[in-house]
């Protein structure tokens, strides 16, 4: 698009462009009597201040003893029980401040710790003021070590996490700068939801008004030319509204995408650093319980030979000289450990769907964490299962987690999730008739779309006081070929969901163990019976009856942290438009 140049003529300029360029004009007047003022830079000869600051050789030299060991404390560790302590640390310059000559602040992170590190230049030349001047021109971001004195301070720092204390360096050293310009702050993206929000509400009402008083002084304009009075009373209105708009924003609001292209930046927030913790704990959590169930964890393979489960969602990539697929579920490989006598077991991988769907809880690769197991007496014993494993990884972190979870809440303000002990189970005509009451028109067969599950979830939680609940025997038409039919009525199966705060999460049943059943099934779904024979095979063989579950891990946590998208719970997100970085 061509570019219309300013123009600087100030015959041409309006009163306002006009008073702006004035002020300009008067800011470099008065930066430029102010520089011819200062006296002439000083060269300093850093090099006499080697054993006090500078940057870290990019390989260390080996120790020659173990008095040369350096004892890293951590950020959060910094407390006043360590007042008077020397303590080596490493962080990250999270904001800088040069407060007049011969003192500089530092906000120093790791993860979503901060300590304030104070730098002051002393007459007895242990700080000189050279070391100031270099630590208070360190870019942000950047990684440093301080070797420092932890003070206790008189009063709170309200603006780092370690309040009761600070560091004043003794040395300090550049562990890895930065190079280039951020392409966001860290600071930025940190910026609490609910600010955001009120900001964004702001704006739109400032913008609503804006354009009535534009369209009302356009009016004016066309209308009555004679009306002068009126025209300025007009564009004072239009310069004060555009003005308090300017003033309006004052946080930077970073936007899905910008988060996503720089995600190693956008990962640094505390927010994010605390998600990636709970992910971890949950995934730490689910393997805990099923090991204690006598589960145990296996690995099947993610490049396979057919589209197994007979669906388009596969993506096909080149393996020599035929096509593989890359695995959409682990489905069939984990139902034929259980055939080959496995009894229990689960797997946590990568799941791999072609679906172009662009909402905000699908994405192209996600990562399963699948069950199957073996059932004695009824197929509940899966919903048990589960139903357990879900509630003691709620309570695990609850437990454990809480500073992660006041951490994200700064952020992304959410309720805690509730939950029973005993997590109800509801059969799908019952919640079609809890739908139907509310007005929705649906028929028994039907599934649910995203809103109606949304509103269901809401139905749910006025009448149970949960956010965690099962659907059971789902109708048959809507499952998978391999699901086990009900045995009292055919129309529906031995299949479930479970949900959190009215989404999906999970979904599993009672499989087919009966191979001529299976194939038949197969058949009816378009399923060609020989692209799938191993798997057939493994019940031509015997297998005891059996069911399980897949959940979606980034929809686990997306939901049980109350988040709006799963892209926040991916730490690097595939969807149909993102392959990078
Ligand atoms: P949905 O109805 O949400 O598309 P689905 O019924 O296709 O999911 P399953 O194939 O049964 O889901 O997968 C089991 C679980 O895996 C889901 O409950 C969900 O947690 C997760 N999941 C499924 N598809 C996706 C996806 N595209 N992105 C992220 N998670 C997914």
């Amino acid at each position: 698009m061509e570019r219309r140049e300013e123009s600087t003529d100030p015959a041409k300029l309006s009163k306002k462009e006009l008073n702006k360029l004035k002020a300009r004009e008067k800011k470099a007047a008065a930066i430029a009597a102010k520089k011819a003022q200062e006296p002439p830079q000083q060269v300093v000869d850093l090099s006499k201040y080697s054993h006090l600051f500078g940057t870290r050789p990019l390989v260390e030299a080996p120790l020659k003893n173990s008095q040369e060991r350096r004892v890293y404390v951590a950020i959060d560790q910094l407390t006043a029980k360590l007042h008077g302590s020397k303590v080596w640390v490493r962080g990250r310059i999270h904001r800088v401040r040069k407060a007049g000559s011969g003192m500089c602040f530092i906000t120093l992170r790791q993860r979503w710790a901060t300590v304030q590190v104070l730098a002051q230049a002393d007459e007895e030349g242990n700080v000189p003021l050279a070391m100031v001047n270099w630590l208070s021109k360190i870019k942000p971001e950047s990684i440093i070590d301080v070797y420092a004195t932890v003070s206790r301070v008189q009063e709170k720092i309200e603006s780092t996490s370690q309040q009761d204390v600070e560091l004043k360096p003794i040395t300090a050293w550049v562990v890895s700068g930065v190079r280039q310009t951020l392409p966001l702050r860290v600071q930025d993206a940190s910026i609490p939801e609910s600010l955001l929000e009120a900001q964004r509400r702001e704006l739109v009402e400032l913008d609503e008004k804006l354009k009535k008083a534009r369209e009302q002084l356009e009016q004016l304009k066309v209308g009555s030319p004679s009306e002068e009075e009126a025209i300025q009373r007009a564009q004072k209105e239009v310069d004060l509204l555009t003005d308090t708009k300017g003033r309006a924003v004052k946080y930077v609001d970073v936007d899905q995408s910008t988060r996503l292209d720089n995600r190693i930046i956008d990962l640094r927030t505390a927010a994010n650093q605390a998600i990636f913790a709970i992910q971890s704990a949950t995934t730490a959590f689910f393997r805990e319980y099923l090991i204690s169930q006598s589960f145990i964890e296996i690995h099947t393979p993610k490049l396979v030979g057919e589209a197994s489960e007979g669906g388009a969602e596969v993506f096909a990539v080149k393996y020599f000289e035929r096509n593989a697929y890359l695995a959409q579920s682990p489905q069939f490989y984990k139902q034929m450990a259980i055939g080959a006598d496995f009894d229990r077991v689960f797997e946590i991988g990568p799941v791999f769907r072609a679906e172009r769907s662009d909402t905000p809880r699908h994405m192209t690769e996600f990562t399963g964490v699948d069950i199957e197991m073996q059932i004695y007496q009824h197929y509940h014993e899966v919903l048990t299962v589960l139903s357990n494993l879900f509630t003691y990884t709620f309570a695990k972190i609850e437990k454990h987690f809480a500073p992660e979870l006041e951490i994200i809440n700064q952020q992304y303000p959410f309720r805690p999730i509730k939950y029973l002990e005993e997590t109800p189970i509801l059969k799908y005509v019952e919640i079609i008739d809890l739908l139907r009451d509310a007005g929705v028109d649906i028929g028994y067969f039907d599934d649910l779309n995203a809103a109606q599950e949304r509103m269901l979830g809401e139905i749910i939680y006025r009448k149970y006081q949960t956010d965690f609940y099962i659907i059971d025997k789902f109708p048959s038409q809507i499952r998978p070929f391999y699901s086990m039919a009900c045995p009292e009525d055919p129309n529906y199966a031995n299949a479930y969901d479970m949900f959190i705060r009215g989404e999906e999460m999970c979904s599993g049943a009672q499989r087919i163990h009966d191979p001529e059943m299976l194939t038949q099934r197969a058949i009816e779904r378009g399923v060609d019976p020989p692209t799938i024979k191993n798997y057939i095979d493994t019940f031509c063989y015997g297998a005891p009856p059996h069911g399980g579950g897949g959940i979606g891990l980034e929809r686990v946590v997306m939901l049980y942290l109350g988040l709006n998208n799963i892209r926040k719970t991916a730490m690097f997100p595939r969807d149909p438009y993102r392959l990078l970085p």
